[in-house]
């Protein structure tokens, strides 16, 4: 199989007080993992084994009967999105040309904290919330579940996971306090500058993985 173990970009620990080691351990460890490691069982030894992660995606989704397939590979997607959207001592004011294009098309970004918010707060039930980059334009979307932009032809610029085994460790049901923590200490606004460069130097854009970083926690055994 083509598709590596997913990484976490930082240690368990990185990102508290805003996010718990525990929280951390178990959506990394736990949810991803299993995601993983499904997606990985119901291709092997078919045609979808050699795909990458992102052409797998697209490649099931097109197809009613490999929708589950389609599901634990986008999760995979979604989750390593999410880490890289998050850094210790992250969040607060947005700057470069991330800065410049919320307050552009929002007007400053206490405004797009206030919508973004708002779209996590309007969210039924399981999901995601992300920034995206959409014709030349950002844009505050929600995807349902294992919904991800990259079938959408969005260029997703930051993801948060709306599920609520991302937070309710910390934060129990109180999500407008997650995405708070979020948006205050986590956001890592430079991973989403450097996706937006990506977005508007490219004229077929296709989002691909995050890269790994430097220094990250592999994969362990359960
Ligand atoms: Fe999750």
């Amino acid at each position: 199989m083509n598709i590596e173990s997913p990484v976490l970009p930082y240690n368990f620990s990185d990102l508290e007080p805003a996010l718990s080691r525990d929280t951390l351990v178990f959506h990394f460890l736990r949810h991803q993992r299993v995601c993983f490691d499904r997606m990985q069982a119901m291709v092997r030894g078919t045609q979808l084994e050699s795909l990458p992660l992102e052409e797998l995606i697209r490649v099931t989704e097109r197809n009613p009967a490999q929708h589950a397939v389609c599901r634990y590979a986008a999760e995979v997607w979604n989750h390593d999105f999410y880490w890289h959207s998050m850094r210790p001592k992250g969040g607060g004011t947005a700057n470069g040309p991330i800065g410049e294009a919320l307050r552009a098309r929002y007007g400053s970004q206490e405004r797009f904290a206030r919508e973004f918010k708002e779209a996590a707060g309007g969210h039924f039930g399981s999901g995601w919330l992300w920034l995206v980059w959409r014709g030349g334009a950002l844009e505050i979307v929600t995807t349902r579940n294992a919904g991800t932009p990259l079938v959408r032809g969005d260029v997703a610029l930051l993801g948060l996971d709306l599920w609520e085994h991302a937070y309710y460790l910390d934060h129990q049901n109180r999500r407008n306090a997650y995405v708070s923590a979020f948006l205050e200490e986590l956001a890592n606004w430079e991973f989403a500058n450097r996706r937006l460069a990506e977005a508007v130097s490219t004229l077929d854009e296709r989002p691909s993985r995050p890269r790994p970083a430097d220094n990250p926690v592999r994969l362990l055994a359960p």
